[in-house]
């Protein structure tokens, strides 16, 4: 194994070369990235970043300076073409650049409101690189006035900046109620009132018809009929795997490019990992979408290929920011058949259960109810819900066995 290329400069591309590093390989390392930047992180493009606070060299993962110490030859701007599985090498504009092993961290592609409604106006924007908060952050002047269609984290996290940086905003969510993809009804609950306490008008069950503009946005028509004005749309409707490259070259594709256990794709000299990849779980198959799977994952590709044969355990915990509430997620809910909600004022946490097993928790400005439901998850212990419920009650005693 002498050669090793990663595709795609982002969270878990920059995860596995370094892992590969730090695992001792010395060989020829090529990662390469269409964006024009080193790789970054992108939680803070919905939150501190389009929010101001935060300046551009504090969203880089590494210095620029790191990739040259360690070897890496690093290619940016540089998207690449095809994949030659014969030949083992990828293809960039009239380049060819050789594999041993390669990794395709490609990440996944932000959905799209159709040009037919009006989705190729000006000021339509969505959430998913640099310069797509680049563009945005400009539009987002006090009294101006957004909707966003969408009511994920990303819309709601978009939704929260707008707010602080002074816009009217509105926020439209098909399904009939916000986070009903990935929450429970007393979480949606819980983020419906604090922004509805922060002057956004949501409104669930309704979607978008088509927007209006000569050239720009200037308004909305919605599904219930109504009409409204707006200065700009940001779409947070979704993201898909970004398996295109995968595809051409043939490989499995299963709700993203299709891995084994370890990461390693229907063809063995290839591997993929975080947003773009699927991998079994559980008697399943699964692809997550967030930070943590993207680093894990990378490490564990890393380490199979120079030979460590490891399953990918994957640990999964996520976060959000909204104005002065964080939340954190340990766990998967998927399954859950009961929610206890443990109420502690401003800490709150709600804990999902499929028969009597603990599952996830969301946890509200609830650090220590976050930290004991992971760690609860983690050693598969699953607290009396009477317990959970009473917030007098130190769950710490019961993680402690
Ligand atoms: P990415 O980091 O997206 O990197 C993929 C890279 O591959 C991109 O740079 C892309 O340009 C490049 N690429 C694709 N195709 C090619 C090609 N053909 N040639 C060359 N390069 C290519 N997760 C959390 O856990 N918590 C959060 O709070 C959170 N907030 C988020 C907020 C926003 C606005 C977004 C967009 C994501 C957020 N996420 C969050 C999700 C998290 O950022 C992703 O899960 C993570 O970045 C996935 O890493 P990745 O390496 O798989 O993909």
């Amino acid at each position: 194994m002498n050669k090793i290329v990663v595709i795609g400069a982002g969270q878990a591309g920059a995860a596995c070369i370094a892992k590969l590093r730090t695992e001792g390989f010395d060989g020829a390392i090529t990662l390469i990235g269409e964006e024009a930047i080193p790789p970054y992180q992108r939680p803070p493009l919905s939150k501190a970043y389009l929010l101001g606070e935060m300046s551009l060299d504090r969203l880089l993962l590494r210095p620029e300076g790191y990739y040259h110490d360690a070897g890496i030859a690093l290619m940016l701007g540089t998207p690449v073409k095809g994949i030659d599985r014969a030949a083992q090498h990828v293809v960039l504009g009239g380049r060819m650049i050789p594999y041993d092993a390669l990794v395709l961290a490609t990440g996944s592609v932000p959905r799209r409101l159709p040009a037919a409604i009006g989705g190729d106006l000006g000021g339509v924007h969505v959430v998913r690189g640099l310069a797509d908060v680049d563009a945005m952050a400009p539009g987002m002047q006090p009294g101006r006035r957004a909707l966003i269609v969408g009511g994920g984290y990303i819309g709601l996290e978009a939704a929260a900046v707008a707010r602080k940086r002074g816009m009217d905003v509105t926020l439209i969510e098909m399904a009939p109620r916000i986070l009903q993809r990935v929450a429970a009804p007393e979480t949606s609950e819980y983020f419906r009132a604090l922004h509805r306490a922060h002057g956004v008008d949501i409104r669930e069950g309704v979607g978008l018809t088509r927007l209006v503009g000569a050239g720009h946005v200037t308004g909305a028509v919605l599904s219930d009929g109504a009409e409204l004005s707006c200065d700009m749309v940001i779409a947070g409707i979704g993201i898909a795997p970004a398996t295109a490259l995968a595809e051409a070259a043939g490989l499995d594709i299963e709700n993203g490019i299709k891995t084994d256990a370890q990461g390693r794709t229907s063809d063995p000299a290839i591997w993929a990992a975080g947003d773009c990849a699927s991998f079994p779980y559980q008697g399943g198959r699964i692809r997550l979408e967030s930070v943590q799977n993207a680093i894990d994952q990378a490490e564990t590709v890393a380490e199979n290929i120079l030979g460590a044969e490891v399953p990918y355990q994957p640990q999964p915990w996520f976060w959000s920011d909204q104005y002065d509430v964080k939340l954190q997620i340990a766990g998967l809910n998927t399954g859950y058949d009961r929610v206890v909600v443990r109420d502690g004022g401003a800490a709150r946490s709600h804990w999902y259960y499929a028969d009597d097993r603990l599952l996830a928790v969301d946890a509200m400005n609830d650090p220590r109810g976050y930290m004991i439901g992971k760690r609860m998850i983690a050693a598969g212990i699953s607290p009396d819900p009477a317990v959970v419920a009473d917030p007098s009650q130190d769950l710490k005693a019961l993680l402690q066995g």
